[in-house]
């Protein structure tokens, strides 16, 4: 029996909407679903953020274009972060899937169509340099770009002073191209207010339920089957390295689950829920099982909840030394997955 993946489409969509609503009017909210949608399934996801009103898409390699393209049919833009790359050219334009042009190079190599264009404000990543924007400033407006975009380094810290140094800089970078369309700020730019939103947003982690949007709608359960539970004895051992001792008479749970799930064996000190109660990891996380102690549950059910509502995430992530993104794009494969909501 395999670990169940809960997705809920219509939490996304109300995330997308709230996400949406923190911006003005006449600002348009895009979606970011690269990453097979941060690993929930860019094909079940992206029909759901359309029907939602979602015009505008952004992936991160032309493969996935392709694979968005096929699922949502038709009508909406869908832009791809890395652009050109070697071998891209044909796909992107049999899909219709828009490169974001980063760099001279790629502007080079660019035959014509719609695009986007990257400028780099400070992360230093991906986009065109202040001295290459300048520089080619003739030849981008020739371009027409859509949009031109760029990426904030820090925008999950607020108070972070790259925030504003990124803004001046990309109100700088754009002011010769009044005409273009601009796009700063993903979901963390979102929350910094106004001044960061341009037209166009383009919130990721924020529709998939995780910080830095605190009021996001938890998205994902995931339910591991119990296996097998047993008594042990004070002084027993469990798991591999004997890494935990029964410091009293235990009730342990074995579930279906493991790093080769993508749950990462540092978030060890995590617990899973029988509804609201909290049963510890014990021991270490293995490949395909995790040991539970179960002392504190009068029944224990069939299966017991690694993510839900009160274990978000990023509670998770926490646990694990990471953030929530990883734990959302580790998902593994052998979950079963059950998607509700979504019209
Ligand atoms: C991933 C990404 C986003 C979305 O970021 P979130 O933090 O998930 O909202 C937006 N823009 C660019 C360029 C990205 O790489």
């Amino acid at each position: 029996m395999q670990a169940k993946l809960t997705i809920d489409l219509d939490a996304i969509c109300k995330n997308w909407r709230a996400l949406d609503a923190l911006s003005g009017q006449t600002v348009e909210t895009a979606a970011v679903i690269k990453a097979d949608a941060y690993g929930l399934g860019a094909d079940v996801v992206g029909p759901a953020l359309k029907t939602a009103g979602v015009k505008t898409f952004f992936v991160a390699q032309a493969e996935e274009g392709v694979v968005l393209r096929q699922a949502i049919g038709a009508g909406p833009r869908i832009f791809n972060f890395s652009g050109l790359m070697a071998g891209d050219a044909a796909a992107l334009a049999e899909y219709d899937v828009i490169p974001v042009l980063n760099s001279a190079e790629q502007i080079a190599a660019f035959t014509g169509g719609p695009c986007a264009v990257q400028f780099d404000t400070g992360m230093n990543r991906l986009g065109m340099e202040p001295a290459d924007a300048a520089r080619l400033r003739d030849e981008i407006t020739a371009l027409a770009p859509e949009l031109i975009l760029s990426h904030l380094a820090c925008a999950d810290e607020p108070a972070h002073k790259m925030n504003a140094a990124q803004l001046a800089e990309f109100v700088a970078m754009t002011a010769s191209f009044p005409k273009i369309k601009k796009s700063l700020s993903a979901t963390g730019g979102v929350l910094l207010g106004g001044d960061f939103h341009f037209d166009i947003t383009r919130p990721g982690i924020g529709l998939y339920g995780g910080l830095p949007f605190e009021n996001a709608a938890p998205v994902v359960q995931l339910d591991l089957p119990v296996i097998q539970t047993r008594e042990v004895k004070t002084g027993e051992t469990v798991g591999y390295g004997n890494s935990w001792t029964a410091q009293k008479p235990s009730k342990i749970a074995t579930v279906s689950g493991g790093y080769a799930d993508g749950i990462l064996r540092s978030a060890a000190s995590a617990s899973l829920f029988a509804d609201d109660i909290a049963c510890p990891v014990i021991g270490r996380i293995s490949m395909d099982l995790i040991t539970v102690d179960v002392s504190g549950l009068e029944t224990v059910p069939p299966m017991l909840s690694l993510l839900n509502s009160v274990q978000t995430v990023d509670v998770l992530a926490g646990h694990a030394g990471t953030i929530g993104y990883e734990i959302l794009t580790g998902l593994g494969a052998r979950y079963k997955r059950r998607y509700i909501g979504g019209s």
